[in-house]
């Protein structure tokens, strides 16, 4: 059988697809890169936006036409399907997770031998760790949540022995998952001692934090650099700080920290009740104080059911206030699954649409003002690809640098200058 993998959405579904296209390869099935050649498309889906469902459906309807393949549809998208998803063309099965083994069930392919987590993929320098899955939060707008569950960490044995794993063929690891900070706050985890020495102590009364996580996977396989997906600011400990502070070689200077709203009033309604926009500016700046480089994205909604041109304004003043390298803006769309599909005072689309691209506007000019200011400075660089005869490079505070590969000597990891 061939097959064929695309994947939609986070990291976490980039991770979820690896475990699976491994589990065909180990069942004897041959992976393809071209659809057209694939006797089945297995395709992760992504909820998070009403865009992202649409891309969905094109591209499951663009795989029906161009070959014979049967589709499998698995992942978050596939969880909430009201039956749609199934209807599409050429869809064989929708699997409503993303388990290796309920696939090849899906599949009609024998289930036999399953790795708990994916082998070291490829010959790239950067790789993926998923540390947990789920969340125990509520977020109105969010129906990954309804998705993937509940908070489910995975003990630190199991992702020191996959990181050591990673760590002989990739120079760097991203720890991913759905709500990293949450690490081990799920009950019983990781109670039990790892045994490893070089780990650093803590009370056993009580599971390891992420930043506990860390300076157990940083004392088991220093060699590489480890970087965080995407953390809430206030779950940002002081174990992590001193971390991303003191040990710039082995975790980057980068934090990826959602922040949605600069408004009180809409994260309230978004059920974002664990942090303030004050809450979020102060560990923000207690951070960029200390931090010489630093690499600092967020995640914003633009036209929120109920965000007023105040809230707005609220949000575009704490973006200004705050050392932003990117942002990432979603104009509000409404998830049919999520509460907030069910508030009042949804907005005008051309409100949305407004309010996104002055925020996206502003999210360019801060990335540009960066790399302005890290033009011709040295950067620890790992790279990350290769486009069209050139070299990507990934600097610690999430630069991408390009050289000509005839400059590259071969080395996963080296000094950079940005350009
Ligand atoms: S924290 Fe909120 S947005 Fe993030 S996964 Fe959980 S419910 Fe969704």
């Amino acid at each position: 059988m061939r097959v064929y993998f695309h994947t939609f959405g986070c990291k976490a579904n980039q991770y979820d697809t690896e475990r699976v296209r491994q589990a065909f390869d180990a069942s004897g099935a041959v992976v393809v890169d071209d659809p057209a050649l694939a006797d089945l498309a297995v395709v992760n889906s992504c909820t998070v936006t009403h865009e992202s469902e649409v891309k969905l459906r094109r591209f499951v309807r663009h795989v029906a036409k161009g070959s014979h393949a049967r589709t499998i549809v698995m992942g978050c998208a596939a969880a909430l399907d009201d039956g749609s998803i199934a209807a599409l063309p050429s869809v064989r099965a929708v699997v409503a997770n993303a388990e290796p083994a309920d696939v090849l069930r899906a599949a009609g392919v024998e289930v036999r031998g399953l790795r708990a987590a994916p082998l070291p993929a490829g010959t790239k320098s950067r790789a993926l760790l998923k540390i947990q899955d789920g969340c125990d939060e509520h977020c109105t707008f969010c129906a990954t949540t309804l998705a993937r569950g509940a908070n489910r960490s995975r003990p630190v044995d199991d992702l020191i022995e996959e990181a050591r794993a990673l760590a002989e063929h990739h120079a760097e690891i991203v720890l991913t998952g759905v709500h990293i900070g949450t690490y081990g706050r799920d009950s019983g985890l990781g109670v039990r001692d790892s045994g490893h020495a070089s780990r650093a102590p803590r009370p056993e009364a009580r599971p390891p934090s992420l930043g506990e996580l860390l300076e157990s996977l940083i004392a088991a396989v220093p060699s590489v650099r480890f970087r965080l997906s995407s953390v809430e600011a206030t779950e940002v400990d002081d174990t992590l700080a001193r971390l991303l502070i003191d040990a710039p070689r082995h975790l980057a200077a980068h934090l990826h920290a959602p922040l949605q709203s600069g408004s009180n009033r809409v994260l309230k309604r978004m059920g974002r009740h664990w942090y303030t926009a004050e809450s979020y500016r102060a560990r923000i700046e207690w951070l960029a104080e200390r931090l010489p480089i630093l690499g600092l994205g967020a995640d914003v909604i633009a036209g929120f059911p109920g965000e007023t041109d105040e809230d707005h304004r609220a949000s575009i003043a704490l973006i200004r206030a705050l050392p932003f390298t990117y942002l990432h803006v979603f104009p509000f769309s409404v998830r049919p699954d999520a509460a907030a599909a069910r508030l009042a005072g949804q907005l005008p689309p051309v409100v949305i649409r407004d309010r996104a691209r002055e925020l996206r506007e502003l999210g360019e000019a801060k990335a540009a003002e960066y790399r302005a200011h890290r033009q011709g400075q040295t950067a620890d660089g790992v790279v990350s690809g290769r486009q069209q005869g050139r070299l990507e490079v990934m600097t610690e505070d999430y630069l991408s640098v390009y050289l000509d590969t005839d400059q590259w000597d071969g080395r996963p990891r080296f000094e950079v200058t940005v350009n």
